[in-house]
């Protein structure tokens, strides 16, 4: 079989998608691969299909049991032999695995790199014939990365110690170019083919609100999504307890994961989770690496994460498989104190000598700051992401809260200048609500123990609301008029470049948001109650079918203890629901049936569907 006939046979699927070939025949070729793309873009594949067609065994390296058993079980429902190799077998399964393995049984075999180095595994790899090396998650070798795993570092030691050195491939999601210099490094690639395909996601609606109430804002948000799976991730282990209570108590499908539940519990949440026992899961950013759950409709963020990768990290698991996710962060200012206090008291990595660990709070503290700038922005929140990662877009997405609403330029001359002109009379000793509180004329204690209520600026704008004023100082800070320090105190600061505005004629002009009908802002705001699936709006009678396949999936994935998306994904679902199919010729053009999976449920859904046509 070549490669397009096993990606339809085994995979159902009818054509690659951007770069999956390239790092396919580069691997058939014998030339080493590395592939930087983005979650949910099919990274899998491209180290599954040439280990079908290679002669010899496929090693894959994951650094995760989960994504290993969820892997190796979507394998094993394609009809492919697939086994896993790591801690969460037995002794006896271990050795029963590993001596199907000896007989060839597997072309791809899952290794934690724990194992690697293990007398058994070398024993059986100096014996065996392997074809591949395939590192999924990659950036793990990388200290610069987010997922540092000293074990990722022995696997070159396992290559260099094999009798004939196999392809090696690695593939990543997240790599900025240090990362990337280091995966080529460490993992020894040679002369690499290297694919980079964009780090956007153009199905995922972005957006940022700052609500008074979170936990309102987060029901709200919920109600109007009903039946859509999604996490909410926390700051915090206390927070992560308290929303998920709170939701709980207020009727929703909820579970938790953190890392101070036991074990046991942590496995139970997330599997009540990936098999759709439960809507939503409520996590601090323990959770999530390598949940290949792709029907995650959305990701909210109860609080500010502490930079960009972060983020692009956790957002980067809605909506897998390309349909239209929503990823909203609900920011408040006490959340960039926060992290601050996380980062300066960071104890994780304890080999650090003092310098080092100085070098990398600092880099950590720059990170915060653009990571608070994109809560800032009135740009396109898409374009400022891809601009971090070193990628341009274009600066209109329209499907961001920024490029979806409408904005008028506003000259904030006057409220610039009285802004920076009280910081720099005060000489630059307060943070900002003393700045703003001091411009508004706020008579409160902290305003008279300070004396700003004899400042020149005191109630300069006493007209102007306290949020306009709050916006105008970030817009400040976002084009560098004024800073604020990194310490736990945040000390509003001049910069190089106040000066040259407090003297110059040019007016200030600043993006905002224009006043609007409440009823015209719930029109452009976000409202998608049902998003459109593989941009196919359904008809009623289809949503209909589609509830019913869903449910027959349900059925099954528990007959076969696999997660529901492992058997067919929604967007197979939607898919089905369209084409309607009545024979196998016809079940076999809907896209994620392939050969093998039509044999096990081909039958089953034709006659769900044929009962409800009846109807
Ligand atoms: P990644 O590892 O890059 O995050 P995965 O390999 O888990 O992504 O793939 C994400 C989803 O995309 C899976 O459901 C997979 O079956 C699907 N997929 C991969 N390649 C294709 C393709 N060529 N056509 C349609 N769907 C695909
Ligand atoms: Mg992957
Ligand atoms: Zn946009």
């Amino acid at each position: 079989m070549n490669k397009n006939q096993i990606l339809k046979q085994y995979f159902g699927y009818d054509s690659f998608r951007e770069g999956q070939e390239t790092l396919i025949d580069s691997i058939l070729s014998g030339r080493d691969a590395f592939g930087i793309m983005p979650t949910g873009s099919g990274k899998s594949l491209c180290f599954q299909i040439p280990a079908l067609m290679m002669e010899g065994i496929t090693l894959v390296i994951s650094p995760l049991i989960a994504l290993m058993k969820d892997q190796v079980a979507a394998l094993n429902q394609a009809g492919v032999f697939a086994a896993f190799l790591n801690s969460s077998l037995t002794a006896s399964q271990y050795h029963k695995a590993l001596s199907f393995a000896k007989e060839g049984k597997y072309p791809i075999i899952y290794v934690a790199p724990e194992r690697l180095m293990t007398e058994e595994f070398q024993d059986f790899a100096r014996h065996a014939r392997i074809a591949m090396v395939a590192v999924d998650e990659a950036h793990c070798v990388s200290q610069w990365g987010q997922d540092f795993r000293p074990s990722y570092l022995k696997i070159v030691d396992f290559i260099n110690q094999l009798p004939v050195r196999p392809v090696v491939s690695a593939f990543t999601a997240t790599a900025t170019k240090e990362v990337r210099e280091d995966i080529i490094d460490i993992l020894m690639l040679r002369e690499p083919e290297v694919v980079t395909t964009g780090y956007d996601r153009p199905n995922l609606y972005l957006g940022v609100q700052a609500p008074k109430d979170k936990y309102a804002a987060v029901k709200n948000f919920i109600d109007t999504h009903p039946n859509q799976s999604g996490i909410i991730y926390c700051q915090t282990r206390k927070l992560v307890e308290e929303v998920c209570d709170r939701l709980g108590r207020d009727g929703i499908s909820v579970t938790r994961y953190h890392a101070g539940l036991s074990d046991k519990e942590r496995h139970q949440n997330q599997d009540d989770f990936i098999f759709d026992r439960y809507q939503v899961m409520v996590a601090t950013n323990a959770f999530g690496m390598g949940i290949d759950k792709s029907n995650v409709r959305f990701v909210l963020h109860y609080n500010m994460p502490k930079s960009i990768e972060e983020l692009y990290q956790e957002i980067g698991r809605t909506s897998r498989d390309q349909e239209p996710g929503e990823c909203i962060l609900f920011y408040s200012g006490q959340d960039v104190v926060m992290n601050q206090f996380f980062i300066d008291n960071n104890q994780d990595n304890q080999e650090l000598d003092d310098l080092t660990r100085k070098v990398v709070t600092e880099r950590d503290r720059e990170r915060l700051k653009k990571m608070t700038y994109y809560c800032f922005t009135n740009e396109c929140l898409r374009d400022y992401i891809l601009r971090y990662f070193g990628e341009y877009g274009s600066n209109y997405c329209g499907n961001c809260v920024n490029c979806l609403t409408q904005f008028e330029t506003v000259d904030v001359t006057e409220i610039a200048k009285a802004l920076i002109g009280c910081v720099s009379s005060s000489r630059q000793r307060y943070g900002v609500n003393v700045i703003i509180d001091t411009v508004h004329g706020a008579n409160t204690a902290k305003i008279r123990q300070y004396r700003m209520d004899t400042n020149p600026y005191y109630s300069v704008l006493a007209k102007t609301p306290s949020y306009k004023l709050r916006q105008v100082v970030n817009h400040l800070m976002l084009k560098e008029y004024l800073t604020v320090t990194n310490d736990e105190y945040s000390i509003v600061k001049l910069t190089a470049d106040s000066e040259k505005l407090m003297e110059s004629q040019e007016p200030v002009m600043m993006k905002m948001a224009k006043e609007q009908e409440p009823a015209l802002r719930e029109k452009t705001g976000k409202k998608s109650k049902k998003p459109k699936l593989a941009g196919v709006e359904l008809t009623e009678q289809d949503e209909a079918l589609f509830e019913k396949l869903r449910r027959l999936r349900a059925e099954i994935a528990k007959e076969e203890k696999v997660p529901p998306y492992i058997v067919f994904s929604d967007k197979t679902l939607v898919h089905m629901c369209a084409v309607k199919p009545k024979t196998k010729t016809e079940m076999l053009t809907v896209s994620g049936v392939g050969e093998f999976k039509y044999d096990k449920y081909g039958e089953r859904f034709m006659q769900c569907m044929d009962s409800d046509l009846s109807i």
